[in-house]
């Protein structure tokens, strides 16, 4: 029996997550979930597939839903305190964790400590401090397979190469983006609103991926993560916009030759295959059609339109804190970008102002608890300018 934990269930990723371990059967089952505050989502999943366990990080939500847990479910502390302890529960084999932003981060380093099968979908940890993570994974022999559908399919053109050899073979990394809603569009992206912002073209997500997917922000992270993830200078990495997602990535190795991965765009199936790795089973998603696909477009990313990916690869570049700094200032600036507090172009304006700032500190080692003390101090130093940028509107 292959006992499953997923932290950010009632997102976009958990949900096909549970729908992902019902679709694999027999032999499969959720033991616990986690979420923040969605206690109707919640509380149809627990419903559903009757988890041994759940946290709840919300403490208002959590308090709620204490009053009358389900008989045979055990509610565990809230907070990162009763996710990290589902992360690491004796009875979990496979840790999926989905939840959006750095607030996954104890709960992965939980999840690897205790030496678990990560199926990882939440970048930002792996933005702020990938490489000691990975580090940890080897020291723990815990095993991170990424869920995110770029990293997946690098991955799976790696198999079959050693982790340590991966610089000596790959040439460059072909890392596709959709572009985003405004990518075609033509004209200044200052009244970008909210609404128009959260109408990905292609792939249906969280709010906080689909504002960084219209930034290309995503992109940079998910540089960032690759590069972690696969010890790859981020100089190999190259940006590629290819509208239709059907190429999900590819892999440039030293003799020429070019391995990438396809399907139609469906988060379906990296998810499963997190799961089942080295296996793989038959999954929900549609096969590819070759032949309806009229074409594939490949174009370079336009820099100075989207300066969030620039920053990105800068901070990848300097190292140290720097991408701990991006990620936190990105966070807080989609926040407020989408509660109407911020214009979209002042994203990067608050991104850049953070990784100015802390340019001093980022030859440092990184340590891991560097990397969160970092997050918060540029969480602040970001919320200050984001004040800032507003009075002046
Ligand atoms: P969603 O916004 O749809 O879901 C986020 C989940 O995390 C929800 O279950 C939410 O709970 C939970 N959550 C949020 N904040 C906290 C917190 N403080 N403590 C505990 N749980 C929390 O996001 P997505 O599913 O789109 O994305 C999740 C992660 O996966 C992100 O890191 C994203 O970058 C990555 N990813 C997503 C892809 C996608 O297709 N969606 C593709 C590739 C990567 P609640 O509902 O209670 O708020
Ligand atoms: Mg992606």
């Amino acid at each position: 029996m292959k006992n499953v934990v997923i932290l950010g269930s009632t997102g976009s990723i958990g949900a096909n997550a549970i729908k992902a371990v019902r679709n694999l059967g027999k032999g499969w089952r959720v033991l616990g979930l986690a979420a923040n505050s969605n206690l109707k989502a919640l509380r149809a999943q627990v419903r559903e597939v009757k988890p041994a366990y759940l946290a709840i990080f919300d403490y208002a939500a959590w308090k709620e839903f204490s009053a009358a847990v389900p008989r045979g479910v055990k509610l565990l502390a809230p907070g990162v305190e009763g996710m990290a302890e589902l992360a690491s529960l004796k009875e979990a084999d496979i840790v999926l964790s989905a939840v959006t932003g750095a607030v996954g981060f104890g709960p992965l380093l939980a999840a690897i400590r205790a030496s678990k099968h990560i199926a990882l979908a939440n970048k930002e940890p792996m933005v702020m401090a990938g490489e000691l993570l990975m580090k940890e994974a080897a020291r723990w022999q815990a095993r991170i397979i990424p869920v995110d559908s770029e990293p997946s399919a690098i991955f799976q053109c790696l198999a079959g190469i050693k982790p340590g050899q991966y610089d000596a073979e790959v040439s460059r990394v072909f890392l596709t983006a959709s572009g985003g809603p405004f990518y075609a569009v033509k004209g200044p992206l200052a009244k970008v609103t909210p609404a128009q912002a959260l109408r990905h073209p292609r792939w249906s997500m969280g709010p906080k991926i689909t504002v960084d997917s219209s930034t290309l922000m995503n992109k940079g992270l998910e540089a960032i993560e690759i590069k972690n993830l696969f010890s790859l200078p981020v100089s190999k990495i190259e940006v590629v916009i290819h509208p239709q997602s059907v190429v999900h990535s590819g892999v440039e190795f030293r003799d020429g030759s070019v391995l990438a991965q396809m399907s139609p765009p469906d988060m379906r199936l990296p998810i499963q295959y997190a799961l089942t790795w080295p296996d793989r089973a038959r999954s929900l998603a549609e096969p590819l059609d070759l032949f309806k696909l009229s074409r594939l477009d490949f174009a370079r990313p336009d820099f100075r339109r989207f300066p969030c990916l620039e920053l990105a690869f800068e901070a990848a570049k300097r190292g140290g804190i720097s991408p701990a700094a991006l990620n936190a200032a990105n966070e807080v600036a989609v926040e407020r970008f989408i509660a109407g507090r911020l214009r979209f172009i002042d994203i990067p304006a608050v991104v850049e102002k953070v990784l100015a700032a802390c340019r001093g500190d980022s030859r440092e080692r990184l340590t891991l608890a560097g990397a969160v003390e970092a997050d918060s101090w540029a969480r602040q130093k970001a919320a200050e300018t984001a004040d800032r940028l507003r009075g002046k509107k």
